[in-house]
């Protein structure tokens, strides 16, 4: 016979909170108030891009109030199951510059890992949202391979966690390919591209910070925030732990229509994201992703928006306003002044 040693795992609070996030429609408008109108067609398109929101996200959201702008980035709706024709499932051309399982490098001297496929909330807008993630590994010793492609190239001076959220992973692994990815000389920067900290905070835990303190590669993490409600003080405690041992921090938001499509909105963003040390970096536009045209603002619009943020803002809280086109050698910064 054979023995068997119980292992009793102790999970961390912020796994606890994405197991216990909310995965359907149904749970969402009961929770929520919403209209059981919502639900037939929201349900449709939850079958293409699962529901998934963790509890401290749905905290956030107001009542009764169908145009949340957090709830309209989580909610399926029926506009998502429109098809459009300049609207593609993989828009930005990734699986092209997908040399190895879980690497995609596109730029010349930084590369994506991705560390996780999972995301701790789905996006509704999400340029990842058909990413073919079952076909890319999550197995450390394959993980070798890709370390390997790093290592063959010098050029490359900057990984960068991506996902999925990267922060979805466990920290054991986070930490060990900080360790290998450091053994490499010529890696100056390791940067974390995480919603993570925003929407379940207490993921910016004693274990997290230990690892991330403890390499020679000083973290820069780039935060995803599309709206001030998204901060709340929990969020603002999770900084404030990153700032204190030494994390920079920036943040890229999408604008998206009715969410964030407004001068006050991201003005107030910026300004609150100040407050909390947070650097605004990118305000990208929208990719063409399936599913996602009702987010789609138009060219006008854009360009009222931006402007009225580059009269209010100083200099070093404006985003720089990006779209990503296939095939060019970095992000195109989109010129509003014209
Ligand atoms: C956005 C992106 C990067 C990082 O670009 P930065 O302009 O340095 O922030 C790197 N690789 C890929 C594939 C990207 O999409
Ligand atoms: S967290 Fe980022 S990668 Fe994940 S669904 Fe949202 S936008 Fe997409």
């Amino acid at each position: 016979m054979h023995l068997q040693t119980e292992v009793i795992q102790i999970k961390n609070r912020w796994q606890t909170e994405l197991i216990d996030s909310v995965t359907s429609v149904q749970e969402l408008v009961t929770r929520l108030r919403l209209s059981p109108k919502l639900l037939s067609k929201g349900q449709k398109a939850a079958l293409k891009f699962q529901v998934r929101v963790p509890l401290s996200y749905i905290k956030r959201i107001r009542h009764s109030d169908p145009k949340d702008p957090l709830l309209l980035q989580i909610l399926p709706v029926k506009e998502e199951l429109k098809k459009y024709e300049d609207y593609s499932q993989d828009p930005l051309n990734e699986l092209n510059h997908n040399p190895k399982s879980c690497v995609i490098h596109k730029y010349r001297n930084r590369v994506l890992l991705i560390v996780s496929s999972f995301c701790a909330i789905n996006c509704r807008y999400c340029f990842r949202r058909h990413f073919p993630y079952s076909q890319q590994h999550q197995d450390r010793e394959k993980w070798f391979s890709a370390l390997e492609y790093v290592t063959n190239r010098p050029e490359i001076n900057e990984v960068i966690f991506s996902g999925g959220d990267p922060l979805a992973a466990k920290d054991s692994l986070l930490s060990w390919l900080t360790k290998k990815i450091s053994e490499i000389p010529h890696i100056k920067r390791l940067r974390i591209h995480t919603r993570l900290p925003v929407v379940i905070p207490s993921r910016i835990d004693d274990e997290l910070l230990l690892w991330m303190q403890s390499t020679r590669l000083k973290p820069i993490m780039v935060l995803h925030i599309n709206h001030p409600n998204e901060i709340d003080s929990a969020v603002e405690e999770s900084l404030r732990r990153l700032r204190k041992i030494g994390i920079r921090l920036l943040n890229q938001s999408v604008l998206l229509k009715n969410v964030n499509d407004c001068s006050n909105v991201l003005i107030a963003l910026s300004e609150h994201l100040y407050s909390c040390e947070v650097t605004p970096y990118y305000l990208h536009l929208l990719d063409p992703v399936e599913g996602a045209a009702h987010f789609h603002v138009d060219k006008a619009r854009i360009k009222a928006v931006y402007s009225e943020m580059q009269a209010v803002l100083p200099g070093f809280l404006l985003p720089r306003l990006v779209k990503e086109t296939p095939g060019e050698l970095s992000k195109t910064i989109v010129c509003v002044n014209d």
